[in-house]
């Protein structure tokens, strides 16, 4: 392993090539001219997330090939075997540039998808897919949720049966991020309904183009689009690209589940700052109540922030930050939810119609889009769950009786 820089010396490092390489955001948007939007989830049309996607990928290879992609992972899969908190340094000083905002389909392939193989794989499929992903040349979405499997996802009623060399997988995932876009769909399946449910699954990576596999979109209240209802009719998976032994799809599906939540901490800070901005920038003075609302939306950033920091610091330290990470994810969803109050009260009828008027409708992207975190990724209920059992230590939830399958 190569010598580890001094994170300070990291960043200025990263600070330069940056500079070399993209322009910075101020430079680019002043307050009042430029980009106004604060979307949550982009209201695009397929044409328009297929550009997108290109433009992210795009840049995502220029980082990889130039040494600053897959930081954490080591020479051979094209990283710098950094302790995993340097991600999140690169990822702060980027911030400061204009660079094309990543959609949920990059982390998934990246942070969620690729180390999931890293640990599940075979020899055979790290050669095949985790440079691919991580230099995302190939996308991965999640094919977990079902209409009756989401906060219970162990409950999943897709099967999968064996066919000759492989499997042939039927059933129907809804709330797919990225589908569009994606190479490789990660399915949780059900390969055995006569065991407890936990034990009887498996997870399979299937190609999106495979014969047998159909993505409608969902329209949201946003007016995008951008997650889908996948259908798969007797799609036909090679062995060789099921994840992880047969039956123990539950603790693969585990592995995406606690990076997921990880990766959410720093959901809607952005917007915080922007709500920010716009209260500093408003052409009247703020009342008592407005002043209130934006000090602590201040110190609500400010916290999910210092979380991020004990989750970095317990990733540093080789532990598995566990409640740290469920703890993050709560406070980033009610971090969003300060930030649309805050707006509410200051643009009032600005945001109800459009006037034109630079940064005031654009908040209805957020406002729309906001609520969709407290529910992807694990709710909000169910992030307090884990936190009552594993961090209070109050009674757990009952469980069904042993041999309740799907
Ligand atoms: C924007 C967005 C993107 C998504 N992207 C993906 C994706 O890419 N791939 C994918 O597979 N899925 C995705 N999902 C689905 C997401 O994981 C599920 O919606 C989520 O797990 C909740 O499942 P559900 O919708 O079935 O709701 P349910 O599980 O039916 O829950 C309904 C309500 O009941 C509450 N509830 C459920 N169980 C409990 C309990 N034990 N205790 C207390 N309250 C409970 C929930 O908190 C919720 O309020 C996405 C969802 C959203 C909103």
């Amino acid at each position: 392993m190569s010598e580890i820089p001094e994170p300070e010396e990291f960043r200025a490092e990263a600070r330069r090539w940056l500079a070399g390489t993209a322009e910075t955001r101020d430079a680019r948007q002043d307050w009042g001219s430029g980009d106004d939007s604060v979307a949550v989830f982009e209201n695009w049309t397929e044409p328009e997330e297929r550009a997108h996607t290109e433009r992210i990928r795009d840049w995502e290879r220029t980082r990889y090939d130039r040494g600053w992609g897959a930081l954490d992972w080591p020479p051979e899969y094209g990283g710098r075997e950094l302790p995993s908190y340097y991600e999140q340094l690169y990822r702060a000083e980027e911030a400061a540039f204009d660079v094309p905002r990543r959609t949920e389909v990059f982390p998934v392939t990246q942070q969620l998808v690729a180390p999931a193989i890293r640990i599940w794989g075979t020899d055979e499929q790290k050669a095949r897919w985790l440079r691919p992903m991580l230099r995302t040349d190939e996308l991965a979405c999640q094919l977990f949720s079902e209409t009756e499997a989401g906060s219970d996802l162990a409950a999943v009623r897709t099967r999968a049966v064996r066919e000759g060399d492989g499997w042939l997988l039927r059933g129907h995932k809804v709330w797919t991020s990225g589908a569009r876009v994606a190479t490789w769909g990660v399915a949780v399946c059900r390969t055995d309904p006569d065991v407890p449910k936990h034990a009887g699954i498996t997870v399979f990576l299937v190609r999106m183009d495979a014969p047998g596999v159909t993505v409608r979109p969902i329209r949201q209240m946003t007016g995008g689009y951008s997650f889908n209802e996948v259908y798969l009719d007797d799609v036909f998976v090679p062995d060789a690209d099921r994840l992880g032994p047969v039956g123990q799809g539950w603790r693969v599906t585990l592995t995406v589940l606690a990076a997921e939540r990880l990766d959410s901490g720093g959901l809607g800070l952005d917007n915080a700052d922007r709500a920010l901005q716009l209260a500093r920038r408003l052409p009247r003075p703020l009342t008592g109540g407005e002043r209130q609302q934006a000090a602590d939306l201040f110190v609500r950033a400010l916290v999910q922030r210092l979380i991020g920091l004990r989750v970095t610091a317990a990733v540093a330290a080789g532990r598995e930050p566990g409640a740290e990470a469920s703890v993050g994810k709560l406070h980033a969803t009610a971090t969003m939810r300060a930030t649309t109050d805050l707006v509410q009260q200051l643009l009032g009828p600005r945001l109800a119609a459009d006037t034109g008027e630079w940064g005031t409708f654009a908040w209805t992207e957020h406002l729309l889009g906001a609520p969709g975190y407290r529910i992807a990724g694990g709710s909000d209920e169910i992030q307090r769950t884990i936190l009552a059992e594993r961090v209070l230590g109050l009674p757990k939830e009952p469980k069904e009786p042993k041999g309740a399958g799907s």
